[in-house]
């Protein structure tokens, strides 16, 4: 099974039905934080780029499902970046740890996803 595969089984999400609108990366709250922009990430994925697995944007979503809301094609993009972030778990390795974040970081960004993200952040 290639990676878009185990993520389509893990989320219940066909990445195929994805056009690249960019309505989901639009509505995102915290897409300039991202290193890789939601719809970014679903292009990769569609292509069965691992790469987007690295990506610090797993970590940095806050499950806020405005992205899952505005989809014209009805794609649960929080649940690709659960599925993502399971099948990076699953190798029991830290993917973000707080020292690791300056003191910008702290200063901008939201307390939710600061919170949601270190609560996913071990492995
Ligand atoms: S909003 Fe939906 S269709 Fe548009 S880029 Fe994002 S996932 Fe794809
Ligand atoms: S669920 Fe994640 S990717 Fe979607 S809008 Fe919220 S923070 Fe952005």
């Amino acid at each position: 099974m290639n990676l878009r595969e185990s993520i389509e089984r893990i989320s219940g999400v066909k990445l195929s039905a994805c056009y690249q609108c960019g309505t989901c990366s639009g509505g995102c709250p915290i897409v300039e934080m991202m290193d890789v922009a939601p719809s970014k990430g679903i292009y990769r994925l569609q292509r069965n780029d691992s790469s987007v697995l690295d990506a610090t944007t797993l970590w940095l979503c806050a499950a806020c499902f405005t992205c899952d809301t505005r989809c014209p094609r009805g794609l649960r993009i929080s649940a690709v970046m659960e599925a993502a972030r399971a099948l990076k778990l699953r190798k029991n390795i830290d993917h973000l740890r707080p020292e690791s974040l300056n003191a910008e970081s702290y200063a901008h960004m939201p307390p939710i996803t600061m919170i949601a993200a270190f609560r996913k952040y071990t492995g």
